[in-house]
């Protein structure tokens, strides 16, 4: 559906991301009639799990991976998934999914009474696990991403994946540092907010 309102540059009309790289997943249907972005999602994933750096995210999200590769892969490789954004240790950024559609990322999952996450929800994928912290750039990142977010949708919350579907899911694990994030939003909010910046 039609954003609410939109800072004009960040956003082509169809709800894809000017900064990120794109790289389109068949993975992703419409969102329901009338519904729109109320909740951020974040995620942590590897591929193969704890290993960083390759192409296995992006292959997995594109129904790409190669099932050889690791003995991992067999478990996953029927799954059809994707998340609307994915950052990796380095904190570059791809978009698989127009933020306007509909993501296959939660899952099972409940919000304030809801179900079906992914309705009204955004994905974000980090490139991590549960053993490990995040790397500066990626709260970096992830701190301007929600924050031009919140320039096109009503968002209202941002949960783990973990807070959604609890006793199914652990992501983003136990290091992802919830404080940090909420420090850097403050001040990418209020850089936002600065009238030098509008200008
Ligand atoms: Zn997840």
């Amino acid at each position: 559906m039609a954003p609410e309102s939109s800072a004009p540059g960040l956003w082509d009309a169809a709800g894809w991301l000017h900064e990120a790289r794109r790289v389109d997943s068949p993975n992703f249907d419409a969102r329901p009639v009338g519904e729109t972005v109320r909740l951020l999602v974040i995620h942590a994933i590897s591929l193969p799990p704890n290993q960083f750096g390759g192409g296995e995210v992006e292959a997995f999200f594109t129904n790409q991976l190669q099932t050889a590769a690791h003995p991992f892969f067999e478990q996953i490789a029927t799954l059809k998934v994707s998340a609307h954004f994915y950052i990796q240790r380095t904190g570059a950024l791809t978009q698989f999914v127009s933020a306007d559609q509909r993501a296959w990322h939660a899952g099972v999952s409940m919000w304030q009474g809801r179900e079906r996450c992914n309705d009204f929800s955004i994905g974000v994928e980090l490139e991590g696990c549960d053993t490990c912290g995040f790397t500066k750039a990626q709260y970096q990142r992830l701190a301007k991403l929600a924050a031009v977010l919140q320039t096109r949708y009503p968002i209202e919350a941002i949960k783990g994946h973990a807070d959604i579907a609890p006793g199914r899911k652990t992501d983003p694990g136990p290091f992802f540092d919830w404080l940090r994030l909420r420090r850097l939003l403050r001040q990418n909010t209020a850089q936002q907010l600065q009238p030098s910046q509008a200008a």
